[in-house]
């Protein structure tokens, strides 16, 4: 089977990886020379604004998917209507591309999310702080990622700099939610129906990126994984969804509160590669396909723990037991995610250990007081 995937990053490049052993082809669309994908399947530099182009992608492809979340909709659309099965919906990736769609649709679901406003004016934002308070987050309602386009607002004269910076983009305010800590969903639906759930994970943000992610979660009561589960199911639906789904939550009294969600494979699901019967890139080709899920269960412990500007020699990573190497073929720049360790460890003790060891590896990459690993 032919698979024919918008965007040539990371994880597309994992994605083929996890498909060449069950028999599937790639072909990546992706204008950059680095591509990382690029660098193990074929890849056209097509412009999306190309439709004769995209339609050149489109021949011979049995399915057609997208590794990030910010191809025009034209393009997806007509990729859409030129393959035989494109997943998960275009709808889907209309519904995520725009922060505020993304929040009424949670409202619609019946998600708990923080209360929010839109924001298109000073005026706007002025009255958005008066309903939901300070501290607040403002955040661009597109193009955002790894913490970029949002500034936190914590007293009156944060709210002139966070227009100044942001404002040349439609903008919503987000109350500020005081979490514990915060968990990740990666669920799966497959285009039988089929649905399929990972263990929660721990995510830990350092200056707006994932540093690292630790699953099974510690102290998940049965009651909180259910919970993120009927989230999942209930986008399933409303969505009719197909492929992997990933939601970023935060634990507040409690209570899980959707902060966003990913219609594609994700960062916080890269332990599964090493630390899961089957890997979500694995089970988003099978979705895809209508081939049976692969069990999402979890092995022993692991933390991932991202590589991000700097890369380590690899023997030094390698010497750490129980780690599982994972570069993206980047160059190295500032901010930039070039690559990932996988630890895993039969014990969460053993695990804690590994982390240790790996934490200089990795350079400034997590606050020194973070438990995520410690026993349940
Ligand atoms: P996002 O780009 O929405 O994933 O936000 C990046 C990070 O900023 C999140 O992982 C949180 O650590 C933090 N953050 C975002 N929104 C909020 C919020 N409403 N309350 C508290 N922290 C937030």
């Amino acid at each position: 089977m032919k698979v024919g995937v918008i965007g040539g990053g990371q994880l597309g490049r994992m994605m083929a990886l996890a498909g060449y052993p069950l028999g599937f082809s790639f072909r990546f669309l992706d204008p950059s020379h680095e591509s990382p994908a690029g660098q193990v399947a074929e890849r056209r530099a097509t412009p999306f604004e190309d439709p004769r182009g995209l339609d050149e992608f489109a021949q011979g492809l049995d399915l057609a998917t997208y590794e990030f979340e910010n191809p025009p909709l034209t393009a997806a659309q007509r990729l859409a209507s030129r393959t035989p099965y494109f997943f998960p919906p275009v709808r889907a990736l209309e519904t995520v591309q725009d922060r505020l769609t993304q929040k009424n649709f949670f409202l619609s679901a019946g998600i708990a999310t923080a209360p929010f406003q839109r924001v298109d004016s000073p005026q706007d934002l002025a009255q958005a702080v008066n309903t939901l308070g300070l501290p607040a987050v403002l955040k661009t309602r597109r193009m955002g990622y790894d913490g970029k386009g949002q500034a936190v607002l914590r007293e009156e004269r944060d709210l002139e700099k966070g227009w100044m910076a942001l404002g040349a983009s439609p903008l919503i305010l987000e109350a500020f939610i005081p979490f514990t800590r915060e968990l990740s969903l990666i669920a799966v639906r497959a285009r039988t129906g089929e649905t399929a759930f990972y263990p929660l994970a721990e995510n830990v943000h350092f200056e707006g990126i994932l540093r690292l992610s630790v699953a099974p979660a510690p102290n998940v009561a049965a009651a909180l994984q259910q919970q993120a589960e009927e989230c999942a199911r209930s986008v399933f639906a409303a969505l009719d969804y197909v492929g992997v789904l990933a939601i970023e939550f935060f634990e507040h009294q409690q209570q899980l509160v959707a902060n966003e969600m990913a219609t594609r494979v994700h960062n916080s699901g890269h332990w599964t590669m090493d630390g899961a019967a089957t890997s979500q890139f694995e089970n988003h080709l099978r979705a895809g396909a209508g081939l049976p899920l692969g069990s999402t269960a979890a092995r022993g412990f692991t933390a991932m723990i991202n590589l991000i500007g700097h890369q380590p020699a690899s023997s030094d990573a390698l010497a750490i037991p129980g780690a599982h190497l994972h570069l993206y073929g980047k160059s190295a720049r500032p901010g930039r995610k070039l690559g990932h360790i996988n630890l895993n460890e039969a014990t969460r003790a053993e695990l804690t250990r590994a982390v240790e060891l790996t934490r200089g590896l990795a350079g400034v990459w997590l606050p020194q007081n973070v438990q995520a690993a410690d026993e349940d």
